[in-house]
């Protein structure tokens, strides 16, 4: 062949293969916020994220005390508390404005005595895509963080030739390989690392309504709503909360009947803010955004498979009454976080911190969060004898006795006891330190 020939042949492509000690797919909230905690503490992290920049649909927008306590360790809180608004008035239980709009009760902040509780509010109103942006911000400026953007986990294996966890995706120039210790799947409901391993989501899909979360812009505030809002009707039941401060839209999450087609649920926005909004009419608003889903009620059969974990709404996904999905997921990070640290940093046995960690998060998800949205969702529209009787036990506990809102109020500030923080990892003193793997 002629010289010249030869260079209009392409040469064939060199696999490279990109090392890290942990890989992480997904670069939502759960996935950054594990690369932050990894990477503050010198542990090389990379995140694989399959779109070009963190995700903008309209999804979590309430952060309760719970986890502002993780926030804080980990030098996020500041930021957060100034991007957000912070809800110092509480929860309003609600009729629909077709059925007159009375408020039933408050959970009211003003009646919590001063300095009982650490956050004195019911929680930072925060759109989650800016809360991932703020955690990236500060991903950013750690050495041992890098991103890669435009990357799809499509498989992994796992021991053939060597210890560590290959994993093949497809970026945008085609196959891409790389190579970690660990392997972490945050990568949402639908996650294809879970997938890939044949894990089983089990549990149910609701299939009684359907869910749209609706951002707009309307003057909630001058009809008296407050903070977040929760509208009890059987049909037309609602959460209606501000998304953040200033001029950010107010969330409007409500729920459509099953039977009604994907292509007509968004024509029947207008129909339902009529029975939701208050204020003079023709309405005016600014429809932001909306977007229906399906929500579960699943948690995968096991977080781990051999040196593979599972975080966040990968490992578990609940409807979104009462704002939990997000909480829990950034208590797995926070609680595999300490786990790997301390594998890595501490020399500790691997299989034992991860085992405990994929029971532990799996059975938390179980008895506290599937257990309390689902009382959430069925409190704000179901009539059952037994939910409406609970509603109103609570309803009337509100309304008649003052320490009903320290309880709830310390309800939401409950730090949960992270049993794999050492005192060091979580800036406690020892005291304040939970009991660890060896102590159990
Ligand atoms: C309407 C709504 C309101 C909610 N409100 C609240 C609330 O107020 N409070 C709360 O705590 N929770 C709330 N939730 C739940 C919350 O949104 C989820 O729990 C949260 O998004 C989980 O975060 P995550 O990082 O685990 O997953 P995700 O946010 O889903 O992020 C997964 C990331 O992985 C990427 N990805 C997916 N597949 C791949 C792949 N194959 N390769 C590479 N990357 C991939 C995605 O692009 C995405 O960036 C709400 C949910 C909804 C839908």
């Amino acid at each position: 062949m002629a010289a010249a020939d030869s260079v209009l042949i392409p040469q064939a492509d060199e696999i490279s293969i990109e090392n890290a000690r942990v890989v992480i797919i997904g670069a939502g909230p759960v996935g950054l916020f594990l690369a932050l905690k990894l990477a503050k503490a010198g542990v090389d992290v990379l995140v694989l994220e399959a779109e070009g920049q963190v995700s903008q649909s309209p999804r979590a927008t309430t952060y309760m005390p719970i986890v502002l306590n993780e926030l804080d360790k980990i030098g996020l809180y500041e930021d957060v508390l100034e991007a957000g608004y912070t809800n110092t008035e509480g929860i309003t239980f609600r009729k629909s404005h077709a059925k007159g709009g009375d408020v039933l009760a408050q959970m009211r902040m003003s009646q919590v005595p001063k300095g009982v509780v650490k956050y004195d509010f019911a929680g930072i109103h925060l759109g989650q895509h800016i809360l991932a942006e703020i955690i990236l911000s500060h991903c950013k400026k750690e050495p041992k963080f890098r991103i890669r953007w435009g990357h799809r986990y499509v498989g992994s294996r796992q021991g053939l030739e060597s210890d560590s966890v290959k994993i093949i995706c497809v970026g945008p120039v085609g196959e891409k390989f790389f190579s970690c210790d660990y392997l972490v799947g945050a990568d949402g409901a639908g996650s294809a690392v879970r997938r890939s391993l044949c894990i089983p989501f089990e549990g149910f899909t609701w299939s009684d309504f359907r869910f749209v979360a609706a951002n707009v812009k309307y003057d909630f505030d001058k009809y008296g709503f407050a903070t977040a809002n929760m509208v009890v009707d059987e049909e037309d039941w609602a959460v209606i909360a501000r998304t953040g401060p200033g001029n950010d839209p107010w969330r409007v999450a409500f729920g459509v009947r099953t039977d009604i087609p994907e292509s007509e649920i968004l024509k029947k926005l207008p129909e339902k803010f009529e029975s939701l909004f208050p204020g003079p009419r023709p309405l005016k608003y600014e429809l932001v955004s909306a977007n229906p889903y399906w929500a579960h009620q699943r948690v995968a059969a096991t977080l781990k498979v051999g040196k593979t974990l599972l975080c966040g709404d990968a490992g578990h996904s609940n409807n979104p009454i009462g704002g939990l999905g997000l909480t829990t997921g950034l208590l797995d990070s926070a609680a595999l976080g300490n786990c790997l640290i301390r594998i890595f940093q501490h020399n500790e046995p691997a299989d034992p911190l991860l085992e405990r960690y994929a029971q532990v998060r799996r059975d938390t998800w179980i008895k506290f969060t599937n257990a309390q949205s689902i009382d959430f969702k069925l409190r704000v529209h179901s009539f059952h004898p037994d939910v409406e009787a609970a509603r109103n036990g609570l309803f009337y506990a509100l309304n008649t006795d003052p320490s009903m809102h320290l309880k709830m109020a310390t309800m939401m500030n409950e730090i949960t006891k992270d049993e794999f923080a050492l005192p060091e990892l979580d800036g406690l003193s020892p005291t304040e330190a939970q009991t660890t793997v060896e102590d159990k």
